[in-house]
Order: C-alpha cells, then structure tokens, then sequence
C-alpha cells in the first residue's frame, strides 16, 4: 500500500477523524449478505456483541449493555432520559461540544441542570465538583465526557467517578471516544451508566449506539422516558424477553461490529488498541513539532485519540486549501471546533498505524511547501 497517493486512486482516502473511521476489509465484508431480523444467526451474534461490550468495560457481573439504534448520540440522549427521573436534577462537567451537547438534550427534555464548565484546554476541577455536591443535594445525577473529542482531552475520570460515589451521586460517563481505547473499568471506576457507539475506537461502521447501564439501576427505570423510540427501560425488557430488538436493528451494523469486535480481540483488547493509538499519537505529535506545528494541549491532557493544532501564523496558511489538497493525497482531516483558539484537528483511531500517520505527515509536509509556507508555527501566545 502506498502511503502518499497523489493521483485520484480508486482507493478509499484515510480517514484521520473522530469517526466515522477508516475500518478494515473484513469489517466491510462481514456486511456483504442479507439477515432477517428473527434470524438465529443473527440474534446469537447480537447477543454475543452485546456480552462482548460488557467484558471490555469490566461490567459483566454488574450491569447490562442496551443497544440503540442510531449515531451516538441518540445513545447519549436515550440513556439521560431514561435515567433522570422527571423530578431529577443533573450536573453536567463541560469542556468542550459533547457537554454542551448534553445540556441541550436535557433542555429539549425538560429536565433540571446544573453546569460546571471549565476552558476547552482545562480539566475540571474535582475539589469544585466535590463543593458542588456537597452543596446542592437536590443534584442526583453526574453526566461528564471522558475524553472531549472537541478538543482531544482526556477528563480524570476516576477522580469524578470517587467524588460521585462520595456524594451517593448516580454518574454517567458519554465514553464515546475513548470507550475500547482508553481502560475504564467498572470494578475500578464505578458508574451507572456508560455511553459509547459502533464507530469509534472499536472501529465498526456508524449506526448504533450502546449504554452499560448498571442493572439495579435501569430496573428503577421504567417510566422515566420522555420518548418511545428512546427509551432504553423498554427497549431492555424486550430484548431480555424476546432477545430482539423492538424495532427494525441495524443488521448489517452489528455484524460488522461482531467481526471489528473480534479483531479488537486478537489486537490484545483494549491494551493493545491503546498501544497502537498511542503510538500514532505519538508520531503524529513528534512530525508536526518538527514541522513548526504547536499542539493544542500539553502531554499530560491529550488523550491518544485526537490532537488539536494551531492554525500556522504564515498568512500564506489557508485552511481550505491545505484541507482539500491533504484529501487529494489521500488523507482526510478535520476542522477545529474550539472557541478558545482557531485550529484543525488531527485523529489517530480507526485502522491506521505508523505507515499512514508517516504518510499523512510527509503529505503535510508536501502540502504547506507547495503554499509557501515555512512553518506550522502559530501567532506566539
Ligand atoms: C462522537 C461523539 C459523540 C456522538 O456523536 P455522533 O455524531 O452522534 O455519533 C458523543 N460524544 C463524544 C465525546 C463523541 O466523540
């Protein structure tokens, strides 16, 4: 495979997003046949999926994995409004897009909030939480963003998750980008909830989304929903039932997350994603600083997942065409979501290693030479 395209090449581009990801052959071939949805075949592999996200979270003997159709965030929103009851009250810890994004869900739902917002490039302070808390008891729920893909970093999970508990709190952690990559276990860091979906560091294809929901927990939660078609309670109590969905599941979704599940297996689980993706990181990190590049955030903040970067100072630097050029090598990119600095953003999940972050990394260099410009240096602070 080679790693600089330049000519428009039958071959898919690399995607170097937040997802959807670039997948492997065998996770697009698993697709390549038709199932009913009463199909034996079918309904073990949904099973054994749904058993398999349990183990990766450590929760097999505590709680239970509910899937949902959709991108994750219909997730994210199924599992706020089944969980907060109508008369509950939740604290959200922003720092970035998905936090934001959870307070308008609970907006749209009508349900009591509460904000702890730090900067984009700051991690919430835990003693701040902790005082909140302690403060206000009408609070029930915590709902923080393990890694904050808008800006790539990486929350202190472990420290939410003890004040919670603390606090006699119920957490629920939106995992989306970090699930599969980043070690969260539920025997280790308790949670009721977790969220995440098919497309991102388990690198399946994009149609479903998933909650571990602690047991003891959703058994409470009937009637809670504000919304049929999300209401996890429900969609639970059938599948223990019948082992089906209620409504039309994305087959071919979960078939090709099966066969993405079992090569996340054989890669060593998630020790060996978090290898791979961190050693992406790393190379990525270590190209773009000898290109001039500046890194949004420090070392000790950025998760292996998606690294923020300056907008070079050079005002030969134009953002569309640097973007649209790095397509045409055959590697896509993703724009900034900041509102602290202007900025792109690179990704290191899905199916790529060292040879397509090296190849992104001399496209990149090929790219702003051809601009004239010399430096990915940003504006000094
Ligand atoms: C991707 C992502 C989501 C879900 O986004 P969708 O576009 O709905 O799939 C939610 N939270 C975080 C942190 C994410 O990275």
């Amino acid at each position: 495979m080679s790693n600089t395209r330049k000519d428009p090449s039958p071959k898919d581009p690399w995607l170097l997003t937040p997802g959807p990801l670039t997948t492997t052959a065998a996770t697009k071939e698993a697709m390549l046949h038709d199932w009913g949805s009463r199909d034996t075949a079918f309904i073990e592999t949904n099973a054994r999926v749904l058993n398999r996200l349990l183990a990766i979270a450590g929760a097999s003997e505590t709680h239970v994995c509910v899937p949902m159709q959709g991108s994750g965030t219909f997730a994210v929103e199924a599992t706020l409004g089944t969980l907060i009851p109508r008369d509950g009250k939740a604290l959200i810890l922003i720092n970035g897009a998905y936090g934001k994004r959870m307070v308008r869900i609970l907006d749209y739902m009508g349900r009591a909030h509460v904000i702890l917002e730090t900067p984009e490039d700051t991690p919430p302070d835990p003693a701040e939480l902790d005082r909140m808390l302690a403060a206000d008891t009408a609070i029930t729920h915590v709902a923080a963003v393990h890694c904050e893909t808008t800006s790539g970093i990486l929350n202190p999970i472990a420290e939410i998750a003890r004040i919670a508990a603390k606090h006699g709190r119920s957490l629920l952690i939106d995992a989306m980008s970090a699930f599969g990559a980043i070690a969260l276990d539920a025997r280790e860091i308790p949670f009721d909830a977790l969220m995440a979906s098919s497309n991102k560091c388990l690198e399946g294809v994009p149609g479903m989304g998933y909650a571990i929901i602690r047991k003891s927990v959703l058994e409470t939660c009937e009637g809670n929903a504000h919304s049929l078609s999300l209401d996890l309670y429900d969609q639970w109590v059938a599948m223990e039932k019948t082992s089906q969905w209620r409504f039309t599941p994305p087959i071919h979704v979960i078939v090709a997350f099966d066969a993405a599940l079992e090569q996340f297996e054989a890669e060593g689980g998630v020790a060996g994603r978090n290898a791979r993706y961190a050693n992406n990181c790393r190379i990525l990190m270590e190209g773009m600083r000898a290109l001039g590049f500046r890194a949004l955030l420090s070392g000790n903040l950025q998760a292996p997942i998606i690294v923020t970067f300056h907008l070079p100072a050079d005002p030969r630097f134009v953002f569309e065409i640097f973007y649209n050029s790095l397509r045409d090598r055959g590697y896509v990119i993703y724009p900034g979501k900041l509102t602290v600095a202007d900025s792109f953003r690179i990704g290191c999940i899905g199916n790529l290693g060292e040879n397509e972050m090296r190849g992104a990394l001399s496209a990149i260099s090929e790219v702003i030479t051809e601009m004239g410009v010399k430096t990915g240096a940003p504006a000094a602070a």
